[in-house]
């Protein structure tokens, strides 16, 4: 008596904060797997990406030609009324973004070094 129908269910919890518990646990050992997916799915847009700012020219600066580290360089927009996503600037953030549908937006931008971006911005 009292334990009527136990395993009809997969999990049976007595109280709300015991099942709450096992669902953060849960979340807990699958974040790992969804972190490492989520690295290869980056790994895999960022050479994508990077594939196609080499045919766009634009793994160097169009000012002076400083191309040693692609992390120091920008992307103007020549047009800012079609920019659509906060590329300039930090081009981590186009990793993040699927080719699809955003590719035409490099026909505006140029790459530029850091320096050189303040110079554009500075001189307006
Ligand atoms: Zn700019
Ligand atoms: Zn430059």
């Amino acid at each position: 008596m009292g334990l009527k129908k136990r395993g009809a269910k997969k999990y049976q919890y007595a109280t709300i904060g015991e099942k709450r518990a096992a669902e953060r646990a849960y979340y807990r050992t699958h974040k790992k797997e969804r972190k490492v997916s989520s690295q290869k799915t980056y790994q895999k847009l960022k050479a994508k990406w990077m594939e196609i700012f080499k045919e766009h020219g634009l793994m160097e600066c169009s000012k002076c030609g400083y191309n040693k580290c692609f992390a120091a360089i920008e992307f103007h927009h020549t047009d800012p009324k079609t920019k659509r996503h906060r590329t300039d600037g930090r081009t981590q953030l186009v990793y993040q973004l699927p080719v699809e549908g955003n590719i035409e937006e490099l026909n505006n931008i140029v790459a530029l070094c850091a320096n050189c971006h303040r110079e554009v911005h500075d001189n307006g």
